[in-house]
């Protein structure tokens, strides 16, 4: 189905204006993320949809052509993960998976034909009749997973469902999400705080800050051509080249640059892919960390900026700590943006 939200907004009792004025969209079949910091709106967002939430008056939440804006949640038909699973722990994975559908008084052998159905997809056989205190963390998100699936909901809401789990893990889980989540050929929106996770999981990310969608497009195009300084930052860690400039030249402690275009009034920013270490080059700094990744050393520079540049170096060799270093960057790699958010 197609998700389509208008104006809408939320205001808490206390005054607290968690979501301002937003309008989204996301497509039949769509993946979309919301990405942004702690406390940026997300799960208010995301709770709105749901129906948990109820959004200030002039809002309007659209399923396809049904205004479900005064819909309780209960006749919303969203399935919800979230990042406590809020599984029964006593109970069998088969019984969780069941739960919903045993509610809506569905009858023995449909219940049992979608249970297994989800158990199929999730890959749980094994463990359908283990208790949940029986499973790892990632086997538990699976049950989540398929026990918000089961219903068959119109739309799938998941909340930072991956934050509990370690690292490794996540990582994993995150790639298998992806596959999921495609075969159960759903609308999604995947509220997540992790850059990667939304790049990985997402078709298209919806960057969030203070309560507003500051900018949505795919992976690519928000990291190619972020439309302010906060997305620039968020997605994909762009540094700022803080010096001097006269709108041709940007004129930095370690050296000077060409500016693409008429950069005044804007800041400008690089990538660390785009910071190269070279043989001569028009930037001079100090090499202060020098950390190897397998793929590739990461290289903390100083001189150059008030702040550490951080060079991404492919290669089979690095200079030590201690050197001093020539840069150089490809004007056409710089970004300049305005200070604010884009629609600030
Ligand atoms: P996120 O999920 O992005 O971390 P939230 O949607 O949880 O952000 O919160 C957005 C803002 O609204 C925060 O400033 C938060 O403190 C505030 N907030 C969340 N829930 C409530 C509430 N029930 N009452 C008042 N303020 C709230
Ligand atoms: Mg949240």
């Amino acid at each position: 189905m197609t998700l389509r939200l208008t104006h809408t907004a939320k205001t808490y009792p206390d005054g607290t204006k968690a979501l301002l004025p937003t309008e989204l969209s996301v497509d039949k079949g769509e993946i979309v993320s919301l990405l942004g910091p702690s406390g940026c709106g997300k799960t208010t967002l995301l709770r709105i949809i749901a129906g948990l939430e109820t959004p200030d008056t002039g809002s309007d939440i659209w399923f396809d052509d049904d205004n479900v804006t005064a819909l309780p949640v209960e006749r919303r038909q969203v399935g919800m993960v979230f990042q406590s699973y809020a599984l029964f722990p006593n109970m069998s994975v088969r019984a969780n998976i069941g739960y919903g559908l045993k509610m809506q008084k569905l009858p023995k052998s449909e219940i049992d034909t979608r249970v297994t159905e989800v158990l199929d997809m999730c890959q749980l056989q094994p463990f359908a009749g283990r208790a949940i205190t029986a499973l790892s963390g990632g086997q538990r998100q699976r049950v989540a997973l398929a026990r918000a699936i089961a219903p068959r909901p119109r739309l799938l809401l998941l909340d930072e469902p991956l934050s509990a789990l370690d690292a490794s893990l996540r990582e994993t889980l995150r790639d298998e999400l992806a596959i999921l989540l495609r075969e159960f050929d759903i609308t999604a929106i995947f509220v997540t705080h992790d850059q990667d996770e939304a790049m990985a999981i997402a078709d298209r990310v919806a960057v969030m800050s203070h309560g507003r969608v500051v900018q949505s497009g795919t992976p690519e195009d928000l990291y190619r051509n972020p439309t302010s300084s906060f997305v620039a930052g968020f997605v994909g860690n762009a540094m700022s080249l803080r010096g001097r400039q006269d709108g041709t030249k940007l004129y930095l402690k370690g050296g000077t640059l060409s500016l693409p275009a008429d950069g005044m009034g804007q800041t400008v920013f690089v990538r660390a892919e785009d910071v190269r270490i070279v043989e001569s080059g028009p930037l001079r700094g100090k090499v202060e960390t020098v950390t190897f990744f397998g793929t590739h050393y990461r290289i903390g520079i100083s001189g150059i900026t008030p702040d550490m540049l951080t060079s991404i170096h492919l290669g089979q060799d690095a200079p030590k700590v201690g050197d001093m270093i020539n840069v150089s960057i490809m004007p056409e790699t710089l970004m300049l943006l305005p200070e604010e958010a884009a629609n600030a």
